[in-house]
């Protein structure tokens, strides 16, 4: 980056950060900036009770805590339903969007995350990425992240790969790469099957421990049909739901980037 062009940017940062506008912050200090410069990034803190972040799968926990997410969306028809049945209870999600849904429906992903849902990536065309290069996976990540970015403004913290194909190494690869963790699951309905009636909400209300994450699909409609019987029932369980970034412990997704970000100059 030219020098004037770095002064100029850490000019406007301070300007903001002295205006206390911290929503405007990530918006300059993130993104290609830490790309270009190649600069490492601390590793993100590992969970609450000592899980590895390579590969998240649920937190060991005692607290009836649980974190609900939605896989390739945004549905332009069943995603405001789901967003209307947890508006409807106060309750949070997140949502593992596919970076080309994304471009299609910017308005109903900014919607997500003005709800105050939790973005994360689910990479741009939902390929079994244990089948392509590094620099494959990179470019669905980087896509999505733009993508997300500019419905929103502001880039995944998590992500989620396709079908769970993802080995550790690959994860690690992203992790040191772009300071993404991979986040599984620890309770799946088979959602995507169909299996009709209250089979989706029955499998998650016996299935579910503390600490877990749930898959389901917002591009299902069995899930969205069960999904009052889900939440209902699982808050009768004493359950209580987090995004996935709440779950570790971690801040908002859409107020990380200024503590992770790379310093300026
Ligand atoms: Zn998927």
């Amino acid at each position: 980056m030219p020098i004037n062009e770095n002064k100029t940017r850490r000019a406007v940062l301070q300007g903001v950060t002295a205006l206390g506008a911290t929503a405007l912050w990530p918006r300059f200090a993130y993104g290609q900036d830490r790309l270009r410069t190649g600069t490492q990034l601390r590793p993100f803190p590992i969970g609450r009770n000592g899980e590895s972040v390579d590969q998240i799968r649920r937190i060991r926990t005692n607290d009836r805590v649980v974190a609900l997410t939605f896989d390739d969306g945004p549905h332009a028809v069943l995603t405001p339903q789901v967003l209307d049945i947890l508006a409807g209870r106060g309750i949070r999600a997140s949502f593992f969007v596919i970076g080309n849904r994304v471009v299609r429906a910017p308005g109903l992903v900014a919607r997500i995350a003005r709800e105050g849902h939790e973005i994360g990536n689910h990479t741009w065309s939902h390929p079994h990425m244990s089948q392509l290069s590094d620099h494959a996976i990179l470019d669905e990540i980087d896509t999505t992240a733009r993508a997300v970015e500019m419905a929103t403004g502001f880039s995944p913290v998590i992500m989620r790969p396709p079908y769970g194909e993802f080995d550790r190494r690959q994860s690690r690869m992203l992790r040191l790469a772009r300071n993404l963790p991979t986040v599984l699951w620890s309770v799946d309905p088979q959602d995507w099957r169909r299996p009709g009636g209250w089979a989706i909400s029955d499998y998650i209300l016996t299935n579910t421990n503390p600490g877990a994450v749930i898959l389901s699909h917002d591009i299902v409609d069995d899930t969205v049909r069960n999904l009052p019987r889900v939440l209902d029932g699982l808050s009768a369980q004493g359950y209580r739901f987090v995004t996935i970034s709440e779950l570790l412990g971690w801040p908002a997704w859409n107020q990380r980037r200024h503590l992770t970000a790379v310093p300026i100059g």
